[in-house]
């Protein structure tokens, strides 16, 4: 069975469950397939090409609905965050050319432009009043290896990449996720990734192919502390799903313990490194719950290793393991590099020119093969353990970023000649700042000039890149140190808590 089909049997079956429940009101699952058959129904109308379809929106309901309408259609669907810079998107839409964009919020003028052939999801179509449960036709929706989604992830060359990721590899992932973790009737599940990361699908497929509730956190509330912990004590949450960074924001708050949330039975981890450090506070706030430390990227479908943490697990390491395989996902360590071998390995790198970047999918004994860029081990009985990257991609706040797709925006301005961009790490392995190294012929007479051309230079470089990928402290420099063979050498420039 489809994981839409299996959707649709488990929305027959409990009609009027909590499919997503946003701060203001709760949506059930018929109400779920009301948008989904209206929206699909406004697609078939259109009748695009069989191309995927840009989905611009928030994480809510209506696009969520949108996402699922286009996969009944036949589609692979591309979310992108409402947020994403202008010319960012730009790039995105041209690398994709979508056959259709579907919006759910106003567009501005230039985006309505820009997104010449699209639908425009009215907020009142999910206040239909309709209480039959309504017609779905899922005969070509996409199934087996069509493509699911192709989500966008930083570049090297300063261009996202697009990750095209089968319905047979997300159904692999979403039985695994409905197996080997703990499960709980009835589970509301937080969803708290946009889902234009793949850290969404953690909450979203697991929770409907289950009957479970989706506890879905705005941006306002994600990013403003008051809301998000108004939020947290005033809802029932079972099943944790986020990035250790965002659990650290949580932690800061004193309720957020087991007392105050006795409902609250799992955590599951993923996107960067679980440090000892939060793995213990939050163990300790939290002594009986399950906590998942699970690794593993977009390439490959969400996650394909996981582990229990546990105060025993503690105890034993001084750097928490990433955990065992999945069944269907064979690890290996070449080179010193983690080599994912599989079901979970997604298609490859969408309708990409440059083979630099797609080279990183290949084949080992006729199974699809990715390079993770990732340091690890294997131990003898299975278990991963992660050391690092071997290349210039890092995690900030959770946040995936190739420091290339900063440079090479940094380099695009004109006021700069040259820029290398570092992280700064802390003794737990966790980036704490991101230093851009600027190569420039200005002079400042003071430091307030300087500041100003710091102003300048972010609100430029704000246009083509996420809000995540703003580099955090800003160095001017009228030469770059070089190696012996002329070129610039990274090693050389000063960053406290290098060697990562
Ligand atoms: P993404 O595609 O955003 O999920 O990022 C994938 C990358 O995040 C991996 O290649 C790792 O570098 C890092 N990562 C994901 N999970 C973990 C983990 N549990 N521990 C350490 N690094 C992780």
């Amino acid at each position: 069975m489809s994981l839409l089909e299996q959707i649709l049997k488990i929305a027959q079956k409990y009609p009027e469950r909590i499919a997503l429940a946003e701060a203001e009101r709760d949506y059930s699952y018929r109400e779920m397939f009301d948008a989904i058959s209206k929206i699909s129904e406004q697609i078939r109308v259109v009748n695009p090409s069989e191309r995927p379809v840009l989905i611009f929106g928030k994480n809510d309901f209506l696009t969520l609905a949108a996402m699922l309408a286009t996969n009944v259609t036949g589609r692979a669907y591309i979310p992108v965050d409402a947020h994403t810079p202008f010319e960012r998107t730009e790039m995105i839409y041209s690398a994709s050319k979508p056959s259709l964009v579907i919006t759910t919020l106003p567009l501005t003028d230039r985006f309505k432009a820009l997104f010449a052939n699209r639908i425009e999801v009215d907020a009142q179509l999910s206040d239909s009043g309709l209480k039959d449960f309504p017609e779905i036709d899922l005969s070509q929706a996409v199934s087996g290896t069509d493509s699911n989604y192709i989500i966008y992830t930083s570049g090297t060359t300063g261009t996202p990449k697009g990750v095209e990721v089968s319905q047979s590899n997300l159904a692999s992932f979403t039985r695994w996720m409905n197996h080997d973790f703990e499960q709980i009737e009835q589970n509301r599940i937080l969803s708290q990734a946009l889902y234009s990361f793949d850290l969404s699908i953690f909450s979203l497929y697991p929770s409907l192919t289950t009957g479970g509730s989706l506890i879905s956190l705005s941006r306002d509330e994600t990013t403003n502390f008051k809301l998000l912990f108004e939020r947290l004590n005033s809802t029932i949450v079972n099943t944790w799903v986020s990035t250790p960074s965002f659990v650290d924001i949580c932690l800061l708050d004193p309720s957020f313990t087991q007392e105050r949330h006795p409902e609250l039975q799992q955590f599951i981890f993923c996107g960067e490194e679980l440090t000892m450090k939060t793995a213990e506070k939050l163990l300790a706030a939290f002594p009986s719950a399950s906590v998942f430390n699970t690794y593993g990227p977009t390439e490959a479908t969400g996650a394909i290793s996981s582990i229990k943490i546990t105060p025993e697990v503690l105890a034993k390491n001084e750097r928490l393991p990433i955990g065992y395989a999945k069944p269907g996902v064979d690890l290996r360590i070449m080179e010193n590099e983690i080599i994912i071998v599989g079901d979970s390995v997604a298609k490859g790198y969408y309708e990409n020119p440059d083979k630099a970047v797609t080279q990183a999918f290949f084949e080992i004994e006729g199974k699809p093969a990715y390079h993770t860029g990732d340091a690890g081990s294997i131990s003898d009985d299975g278990l991963l353990r992660y050391q690092g990257r071997i290349d210039f991609q890092v995690k900030f706040n959770g946040f995936r970023i190739e420091l290339q797709d900063i440079e090479a925006n940094l380099q695009a301005l004109s006021s700069v000649e040259g820029a290398v961009v570092l992280p700064q790490y802390n003794e737990q392995h966790k980036v704490t700042a991101l230093v851009a190294f600027i190569k420039t012929n200005r002079t400042f007479t003071d430091k307030a000039e300087e500041r100003t051309f710091t102003k300048e230079i972010r609100k430029e470089l704000s246009k083509t890149i996420m809000d995540y990928m703003m580099p955090t402290k800003y160095v001017y420099q009228k030469e770059f140190p070089l190696n012996q063979n002329g070129k610039v050498d990274r090693k050389a420039f000063k960053v406290k808590g290098r060697g990562e």
